[in-house]
């Protein structure tokens, strides 16, 4: 810990430069602030207008299914398909639960095979481990050591079983953009189903369902400044005409796909939040990315012995996930903790595990333990990214010292020829 070993980066006696309140949020990948201008829209539904959108017989119902059918149109919009391709879900989790063991369960006696990869949200890796219990066959293709797959192992790994194909649009730890179209259009060529999760991508960067060949495509309220616990699932209905059998039961909401009372507030948000997207994405992206790229520069240019995860080239706008090495990822994270990021670590159980993700492209578990993912967003300013540099070099620069390993580095021993100590 920081403290026990001596030194103090958590304090600092500097006035706060003009714009920046402690703590500082920057992991917009995990969720983001709902927008006040999301808020306005819902509030109506919150308070006044409270009808089930189920309701045929009378006014109050008539609102709310008037509302829903907006929000509909406000989404398709976004992705390029028709509202009455929309099916709403609680989020983004149920969306990938839903398509995944929909189409599997409705597509069973065509084969039972289905290929996704190793660097996939749990919301899908988990519905497909639950799968393999029921007798299905899974694929999980690797990623290459950008975080891309490899269009070569995605056609070996298709044969005449294979009904289903998952691949995310965009990853959440890394922020690589996997080749959707060529993945799309070689599932089209074989007959074979495309799911993709889109969480990350939609709003952020431009997707169509048409040009990128999509069949089933999952999206989530609160990853695009929206509210939590609502998101939505596209369901393609011409070429091919997609089924999917009900996970949920009751009532036959939603084309029959998903049953329960429609959350109208939560669905007034979510097309808000879509609208406010299509119309904003452009310089939004624009200037994510400037800022991306220059908390980037900023860091490498005072740093050695950084490196930056996943392809550049394929990236969303406002990710940027770093390695600093031989420096501990928890003190990294304890120094910081005035400032919202995610490291390369997760909590499972009891102990520290690396990220899978980063893991599946190849890092030891020490640079992955040591590794930040800086999730820019909507909200975040320039003087809370030199505030984040500046407090990250601090402390980087402050460990490092002392760090037996980077003194060795920097003396020029060659670390792999050490004998270390057996512990
Ligand atoms: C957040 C996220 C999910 C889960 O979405 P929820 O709406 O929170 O259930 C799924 N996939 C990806 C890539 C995500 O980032």
């Amino acid at each position: 810990m920081a403290e026990s070993i001596g030194i103090n980066v958590t304090q600092s006696n500097e006035p706060l430069p003009a714009g920046v309140k402690l703590p500082i949020y920057m992991d917009n990948h995990a969720t983001t602030p709902l927008d006040p201008r999301v808020l306005e829209a819902m509030m109506p539904y919150l308070t006044g207008i409270f009808g089930n959108a189920a309701s045929r017989n009378h006014s109050f119902g008539w609102e709310a299914e008037s509302a829903v059918e907006k929000a509909r149109e406000q989404i398709a919009k976004l992705i390029g398909a028709t509202a009455k391709e929309i099916i709403f879900t609680s989020g983004a989790t149920e969306s990938n639960n839903l398509a995944i063991k929909g189409i599997a369960e409705m597509y069973r006696e065509r084969g039972n095979h289905i290929i996704t990869q190793v660097t996939e949200h749990k919301a899908v890796l988990d519905t497909c481990k639950r799968l393999e219990k029921s007798g299905y066959r899974i694929t999980y293709l690797p990623a290459q050591a950008d975080g891309l797959i490899d269009i070569e192992d995605l056609k070996r790994a298709m044969d005449d079983q294979t009904i289903l194909v998952s691949i995310m649009y965009a990853n959440n730890e890394i922020g690589v953009i996997q080749p959707i179209r060529e993945i799309g259009k070689l599932c089209h060529e074989k007959g074979v189903l495309f799911h993709t999760d889109a969480v990350q991508a939609v709003g952020k960067i431009p997707v169509n369902v048409i040009a990128d060949n999509i069949d089933v495509l999952s999206l989530s309220g609160h990853k695009i400044y929206g509210p939590k616990g609502v998101g939505a699932l596209y369901v393609r209905r011409r070429n091919p005409r997609v089924q999917i059998s009900e996970q949920i039961n009751g009532g036959g909401h939603e084309r029959g796909m998903r049953s329960g009372t429609l959350n109208v507030p939560g669905i007034v948000g979510l097309g808000a939040a879509c609208e406010i997207c299509q119309n904003e994405m452009e310089a939004e992206a624009a200037r994510e990315i400037e800022l991306r790229d220059y908390l980037r520069a900023k860091l490498e240019k005072a740093l050695d012995y950084t490196q930056v995860n996943g392809n550049m080239d394929h990236h969303l706008p406002g990710n940027l996930n770093m390695s600093f090495v031989y420096v501990e990822g928890e003190s990294l994270l304890m120094g910081i903790n005035d400032i919202a990021v995610s490291s390369g670590s997760a909590c499972t159980s009891a102990t520290l595990e690396p990220s899978y993700v980063l893991k599946a492209l190849g890092l030891g578990d020490d640079v992955a333990h040591s590794s930040i993912r800086f999730g820019l967003g909507r909200f975040n300013t320039k003087a809370e990214v030199d505030y984040v540099s500046d407090k990250l070099i601090d402390v980087v620069s402050k460990l490092r010292e002392l760090s037996p390993l980077y003194e060795m580095v920097k003396e020029g021993i060659d670390l792999s020829k050490i004998e270390w100590a057996a512990h």
